[in-house]
């Protein structure tokens, strides 16, 4: 897991560099668009337009990867189903399906054709997580 973490860092500051150099290249094309502004007027709109669009895509690209980065750490942990036969004490473990309910009935059990019914539902903690120290 400290792997996965490290490489995600990783990726994240190779595009913060890449987004800082665009920014960077941005604001020297908008610089130059002002020096060129009376003398080259085509020019200077044209380094501005794309000073413009660098800028907006660099910061575009920054609060995805934020956004991003922040779904990674904040990752769901999964809902667990319980179903069990009560009368020949079968449990099975499934994930969560939308709909379901504790005490809800489902389909009949394998074995003893009663209807298989829902215990519990819980979010399963995983060890990994705790290391996090969230
Ligand atoms: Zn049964």
């Amino acid at each position: 897991m400290s792997q996965n973490s490290s490489s995600a860092t990783k990726i994240s500051t190779y595009l913060m560099m890449i987004v800082l150099i665009v920014l960077a290249l941005a604001i020297i094309a908008l610089v130059s668009a002002a020096y060129m502004y009376p003398s080259n007027l085509e020019f200077a709109l044209f380094l501005l337009a794309t000073g413009v669009i660098a800028m907006g895509l660099s910061v575009y690209v920054l609060l995805q990867s934020r956004k991003r980065m922040a779904s990674m750490k904040i990752e769901a942990p999964k809902v667990m189903t319980t179903v069990e036969c009560r009368k020949c004490n079968i449990k099975n473990v499934r994930e969560f399906q939308r709909g379901d309910y504790v005490f809800k009935d489902l389909e009949p059990c394998q074995k003893c054709n009663d209807n298989m019914i829902i215990t519990a539902i819980y979010k399963e903690v995983k060890e990994k997580e705790k290391t996090y120290g969230v």
